[in-house]
């Protein structure tokens, strides 16, 4: 997928759901692989997600060109060559060449309705122009698909990456026989990589509570991402928010009278449950700050400050579990749960060789216990003689770096 010859000074511009990120990276071929990088992060003003493409754009590629202008000595563009971006962009898309696609939706916190069905990869083109940016998206490339690469790079075992940030996402190597839909010339390594989206997975088994009817029908995209809705850190919190509502209104859980802060969406964000969730303290003094700064609740008895860890503690379960079925559903699928065992046809040359997933994601990254329920959850799911076969690891900017890569191996200069 990429290849470790690569030399040179390659950018990446990753496009989240929180943050974008901006990344340099100074190529050293197969002996010297990554001999730099440096990368800059910056949030994404919220009047920006629900404005127009051209804003947005914009201050992408401000960003980005102050970003360049800061290069330091040590880092070496090719003379009279433009600078070659990979685009990391979160989003589904319709892929029409490797530097071209057009948006299908929005999702997360986005919404920008001017850019749906436009290219991606010419709107960035447009703007950079508008700035006098001199520089060009070699590979567009999905987040997953990035992290991926970025982790093959380094470790040939991993066959999935998975995206747990804002929302989520997955992708993996398969075997080309394997795609029915596909009818183009083969690829030369037999495989590849298939994007799933799953954060659109939907199922009738699926349990959805109440609360999550709720959050769905109040959200940017009601009907969509119903799997993302149940699993990722744009939500989590959310769900928490609206369970504990319903027992301050039924039950006077914060006392007589419910805290206006409950009644306002996304107002506890994820870092904050897991803040509460992880607090060790005897006393439970960080979920008492928690209520207290966020929902205004000035003091709250020790049972009821148990009972908002309980709760966390169920919906981060909830969702860890959820991803955690859905990679053992990939490893089913390519024939690394252990299948090979029974069933030998079904199995590429992977029977009884390790299988890595590569994890990318502020949720997974900054919440051990989320962690913890997912690395349980899939070892359990396939035993423990195969689990012993499977780790899943965490590839931090994997995604980015895999962008630049991506734009080093499609490079127009080569
Ligand atoms: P993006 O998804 O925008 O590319 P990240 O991968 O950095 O960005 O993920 C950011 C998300 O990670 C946040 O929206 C938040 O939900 C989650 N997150 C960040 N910090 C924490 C934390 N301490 N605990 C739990 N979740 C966190
Ligand atoms: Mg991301």
């Amino acid at each position: 997928m990429v290849s470790r010859d690569e030399e040179g000074l390659y950018y990446a511009l990753d496009l989240g759901g929180t943050n974008f990120r901006v990344l340099r990276v100074q190529l050293g071929g197969p002996e010297g692989r990554v001999l730099r990088q440096e990368y800059e992060e910056v949030s994404i003003p919220s009047h920006l997600m629900v404005g127009s493409n051209e804003d947005l754009f914009d201050y992408i590629a401000l960003e980005l060109s102050r970003f360049v202008e800061s290069e330091g000595e040590n880092y070496h563009p090719k003379p009279g060559r433009d600078r070659e971006l990979g685009f990391t962009f979160s989003f589904p898309v319709k892929q029409t060449s490797i530097n071209s696609g057009y948006l299908i939706k929005w999702t997360k916190g986005f919404a920008i309705p001017d850019g749906v069905g436009k290219d991606v990869v010419q709107a960035l083109h447009d703007a950079m122009k508008r700035r006098g940016l001199a520089m060009r998206v070699t590979a567009l490339v999905n987040d997953t698909v990035g992290a991926l690469a970025g982790a093959r790079y380094w470790n040939e075992d991993v066959m999935v990456a998975v995206i747990l940030g804002t929302g989520t996402n997955a992708c993996y190597v398969e075997r080309a026989e394997a795609i029915t839909k596909y009818h183009g010339e083969s690829p030369r390594s037999g495989s590849m990589v298939i994007n799933m989206e799953w954060g659109n997975f939907w199922s009738s088994h699926l349990p959805r509570t109440i609360y999550d009817e709720d959050l769905d029908a109040e959200s940017l995209n009601p009907g969509e991402q119903g799997f993302e809705k149940m699993v990722s850190g744009m939500y989590l919190g959310d769900i928490v928010r609206r369970v504990l509502l319903k027992m301050a209104e039924d039950s006077f859980l914060f006392g007589t009278e419910v805290p206006a802060n409950l009644y306002k969406p996304n107002i506890l964000r994820t870092p904050d449950i897991s803040k509460m969730h992880q607090d060790e303290s005897a006393d439970l003094r960080e979920v008492a700050k928690v209520l207290k700064s966020i929902l205004g609740v000035s003091s709250t008895p020790l049972k009821v400050r148990m009972l908002v860890v309980e709760l966390c503690d169920l919906v981060a379960e909830r969702g860890a579990r959820l991803a955690a079925a859905g990679i053992v559903g990939i490893l089913k699928k390519i024939g690394r749960d252990g299948s090979c065992l029974s069933n030998r046809s079904k199995c590429d040359q992977g029977e009884g060789r390790h299988t890595t997933i590569a994890m990318d994601g502020g949720l997974y990254e900054h919440y051990p216990k989320f962690r913890k329920y997912l690395q349980e959850t899939v070892a359990h799911l396939l035993g423990e003689e195969i689990a012993a076969n499977v780790s899943v690891e965490l590839s931090k900017d994997g995604s980015g770096i895999g962008a630049a890569l991506l734009a080093a191996s499609h490079s127009q200069y080569v």
